[in-house]
């Protein structure tokens, strides 16, 4: 899995640090997001597909792997 964020769209909600805080931080200077672990390990994928899920507006977008 590979993990991309749209930060232009970010509007700094907090639910992706909040839910999955191993791979999603927010900026001290407006709140946006800031990615910690692009590629993350197995036991953090869980993790990544709620932070996208409950993202209101569709800011993480998640490549999962073809194998
Ligand atoms: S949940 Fe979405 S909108 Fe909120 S800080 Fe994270 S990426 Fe930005």
């Amino acid at each position: 899995m590979k993990i991309e964020v749209a930060r232009d769209r970010c509007r700094g909600a907090g639910q992706c640090a909040l839910n999955a805080p191993e791979l999603f931080d927010q900026s001290d200077d407006d709140g946006t997001v800031v990615l910690l672990n692009s590629q993350p390990p197995t036991e953090l994928q869980d993790s990544a597909r709620v932070a996208a899920a409950l993202c209101p507006n569709a800011v993480i977008r998640l490549v999962e792997d073809d194998s």
